[in-house]
């Protein structure tokens, strides 16, 4: 290949953020340095979109030898809070990401901005505005029909100067007045249309106390500062296009010669089948006790799925599958569920329990005898090594592996049949032991000595292998299957008078009792298992010593993707 096709190649697989940033690098702008960010409203715990940001700046940084600024963009008082600011840092950190130096907020920079809007006063591009809230939407216009100047757009720059004072020292009632841009009433775009900068806010801040009680809109914070951290290029979500001519309106008003003056661009941000992404609606949930917390492990958010087994690199992985589009799309939550299962086969250790119990006993076996046999911990890697599993007279299989009219294709335990029991031997089925009410409690099988192991002994073949768990020595343990928390593809969607919370798939939480293998006696909280053909579990937070209780992260194939192609 020549190295103009190399070239050409290599353009052709970045993605168009990559694109931007290498010809960046190329015409040495800003020195070749590059500085991203991730800037969360600190209103809320962190989801898988917030993930999939996060990958991207921190990524981009990584690729290209810069760094990334973790900024709290608290520019809100009312619906901010400190237990969001330390969730956020600990998701970030989990996903496998590091800030530059100490985290940065908005906040810190709020004299630097009042300053930037005294400039814009003082240049006469800024004015106090006292038209209420109403009047200056009715006067704003449509996208069709210019807007109305305000009638105060045009007095004296000193009376504004003083105003803006007043407001900030408190001495203005919240929603009397506000800081204005003076841009273009006419524009077609509605953001340039005389934008507000400032509000009077006389709330609380988390960090900053009473000390303001004026706060700077997004629009005259954000860009700002991207601008005072050096931010090279800052990347949001689409529906921040169209403020793009502002936020560049305003650092031609404020940037200096010879700085980093930043670039946005915008990325289609990430939604998901079945899943509500809006931090208000997961707010709702949470406050209205639909799930037990944000970290519930049917939530979508980080701490959501951390608990519910999610490894950091499988949503890394994921984040990276999806790519970065320019366009708003839906991804399917399967392609989330894969990539859990592609990593968790790697890595997570096998062991057997049985979640719907159904006893066997072994008739031609020794009533006083428990031997030892060996498990592989994972095929996948040998390196994981072996353990030992006991095995009895009376074990557990799952009531799903009988039938006593088992139809031809039924390869596992019938009446007169013969199965493998995984890493045990080869048993058949002699009796069916049942109530009064003719439910059945219990099997009664032989099993042939020489085909410990789970090892034919003379070439005949079983079709089954079984998963079992020992009945004289096991853990019961507290089994939570998880479904879909809303039960529609886009539960945004409802009808006419409706909610979204009409969507909620009432049966998302199962909790049942398992009969699981010794082995997990010492295994940590949020430690990864595989339950052979059940799928991945892990250990939950509300384990104790008395209880353990794990999660199912999630089957092992998608079983309900296949059912619903069906129903097609
Ligand atoms: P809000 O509507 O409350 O502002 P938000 O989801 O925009 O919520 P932020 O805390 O402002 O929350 O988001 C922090 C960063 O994460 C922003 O840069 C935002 O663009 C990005 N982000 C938020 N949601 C998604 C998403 N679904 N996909 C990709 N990026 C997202
Ligand atoms: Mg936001």
């Amino acid at each position: 290949m020549s190295n103009k096709e190399e070239a050409i190649e290599k353009k052709e697989s970045l993605n168009f953020i990559e694109q931007i940033i290498e010809e960046d690098i190329a015409n040495n702008k800003n020195g070749g340095v590059i500085v991203t960010r991730f800037p969360p409203e600190p209103n809320g715990y962190l989801h898988i979109g917030h993930a999939k940001s996060i990958c991207l700046n921190f990524g981009l940084a990584q690729k290209y030898n810069g760094a990334t600024n973790l900024r709290f963009d608290d520019t809100n008082p009312t619906k901010e809070d400190i237990e969001y600011v330390d969730s956020i840092k600990k998701d970030v950190e989990w996903l496998g990401f590091k800030w530059e130096d100490k985290e940065l907020y908005t906040s810190d920079y709020f004299d630097k901005i009042y300053g930037f809007a005294v400039d814009l006063i003082k240049a006469g591009k800024a004015y106090v505005c006292e038209q209420t809230a109403e009047e200056v939407a009715q006067f704003k216009g449509t996208p069709t029909q210019p807007g109305k100047e305000s009638p105060w757009r045009n007095r004296p720059i000193e009376e504004s100067l003083q105003l803006f004072e007043k407001m900030k020292n408190g001495e203005i009632d919240e929603g009397k007045m506000s800081l204005r841009a003076k841009i273009d009433m006419a524009s077609p775009n509605m953001h340039m249309r005389d934008p507000l900068m400032y509000r009077i806010k006389k709330d609380s801040h988390h960090r900053t106390g009473d000390k303001w009680n004026i706060y700077p809109m997004y629009d005259f914070a954000h860009g700002q500062s991207d601008y005072i951290e050096g931010i090279t290029h800052s990347i949001c979500t689409l529906e921040f296009e169209v403020h793009r001519p502002l936020y560049n309106w305003f650092l031609d008003q404020i940037a200096e010669e010879g700085k980093v003056r930043p670039r946005q661009i915008e990325f289609a941000r990430l939604n998901m089948t079945y899943t509500i992404m809006s931090k208000r609606k997961l707010l709702q949930l949470v406050e209205e006790k639909h799930v037990s917390g944000w970290d519930d492990p049917r939530m979508p958010t980080v701490s959501g799925l951390r608990r519910r087994g999610y490894t950091a690199e499988s949503i890394r992985n994921f984040a990276d599958k999806i790519g970065v589009a320019k366009r708003n799309n839906i991804i399917d939550v399967s392609l989330l569920e894969f990539s859990v299962r592609e990593d968790l086969n790697k890595k997570a250790k096998r062991v057997m329990g049985v979640l719907n119990p159904l006893k066997v006993v072994i008739t031609n076996y020794d009533e006083d005898k428990t031997e030892e046999l060996t498990a592989i911990n994972n095929p996948e890697d040998e390196t994981m090594g072996s353990r030992s599993i006991p095995f009895s007279r009376e074990i557990y299989i799952e009531q799903d592996d009988f039938m006593e009219d088992a139809p031809k294709k039924f390869f596992r335990l019938a009446p007169g049949r013969e199965v493998r029991l995984r890493y045990a031997y080869f048993i058949t089925c002699n009796d069916v032991i049942k109530d009064d009410n003719g439910t059945i409690t219990e099997l009664h099988c032989t099993y042939d000595p020489l085909s410990k192991g789970g090892k034919s002994p003379d070439g005949r073949k079983v079709k089954g292998t079984l998963h079992w768990v020992d009945a004289n020595n096991n853990i019961k343990a507290e089994v939570r299957l998880y479904d879909r928390l809303f039960k529609t593809e886009n539960p945004d969607i409802v009808d006419e008078g409706g909610h979204f919370l009409d969507n909620i798939n009432p049966d998302s939480l199962t909790k049942i009792e398992g009969i699981i293998e010794p082995s997990v006696k010492i295994a940590k909280i949020g430690e990864n298992f595989q339950f052979e053909r059940l799928g991945y579990f892990c250990i939950d937070d509300d384990t104790t010593s008395e209880k353990i209780v794990f999660n199912r992260t999630v089957t092992l194939r998608d079983s309900w993707s296949k059912i619903s192609n069906k129903r097609k």
